[in-house]
């Protein structure tokens, strides 16, 4: 088990810094996009959940199991499943944060990297420490998360910006954008030009000439790609969890 002893940030590797109430909702993400972490979610029951409620994976009796709060010994338990459990989980830490140091530790098992509490980060907010483990992580050019991962509805306000200061009508002309009240609420990307309907595969990503038996692929917007393309994978764990080669040999 992760314990962490030292004072601040930890070293080694790029950090970030989640207040409590963003580190609950990137956990909240990580349960919600992956298939259902069934064990993981089971690690994290006694941190989390009333230390009378006892959660059992067991394949004998087929899947999961949750006794009721305050019989521990005696009450009958009855089945969950992975999901449910999920969202028990990311109620109780909503209705009653932990400490730091529990955040921390909750952190570290969920996000699979090293997670340091901290009482004073930037603002002065109590939060978490998280190191992104993305040493070693080189783009291999295989092109899998621009052609099978869906981002389609997630390109920023500043993408949007940046492409209207830019005149770069060629890329806002695949780029729809969702009205609320008359205001730009959300976009959608990429679409064919002067119609509502996705594209199947990213319009820029292009085959890089070949080298080698491997193929390889390349951004033509690469400069000013969206930023979710530019940030991915963030994280090891996300690297790992969408098929990224990014960390082989
Ligand atoms: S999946 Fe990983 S290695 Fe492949 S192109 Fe995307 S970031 Fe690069």
């Amino acid at each position: 088990m992760f314990v962490y002893v030292g004072e601040g940030p930890l070293d080694g590797n790029e950090q970030i810094f989640l207040s409590m109430e963003e580190a609950i909702s990137a956990i909240q993400i990580d349960f919600c996009h992956y298939p259902p972490q069934t064990q993981l979610f089971v690690d994290l029951s006694p941190l989390i959940l009333d230390p009378d409620i006892r959660i059992v994976n067991d394949a004998r009796y087929n899947g999961l199991w949750i006794s009721t709060p305050g019989r521990r010994r005696t009450s009958r338990m009855r089945k969950i499943a992975p999901l449910d459990l999920g969202r028990l989980l990311i109620d109780t830490l909503l209705t009653s944060p932990p400490p730091a140091l529990v955040m921390a530790e909750i952190c570290h098992r969920t996000f699979m990297t090293h997670a340091a509490p901290s009482d004073s980060g930037p603002g002065a907010n109590a939060g978490v420490w998280i190191c992104m483990d993305m040493e070693g992580f080189r783009c291999r050019q295989c092109g899998r998360c621009c052609r099978e991962l869906n981002y389609r509805h997630e390109l920023s306000s500043a993408d949007y910006r940046r492409w209207q200061e830019l005149g770069r009508e060629d890329i806002l002309e695949r780029v729809a954008t969702i009205t609320r009240n008359g205001q730009i609420d959300s976009y959608a990307i990429w679409i064919a030009p002067g119609t509502r309907h996705f594209l199947e595969i990213c319009p820029w990503l292009m085959p890089a000439p070949v080298k080698n038996k491997a193929a390889r692929w390349i951004c033509s917007i690469h400069d000013i790609k969206p930023d979710i393309c530019r940030e991915y994978p963030g994280i090891k764990k996300h690297a790992m969890m969408t098929g990224c080669i990014g960390f082989g040999k």
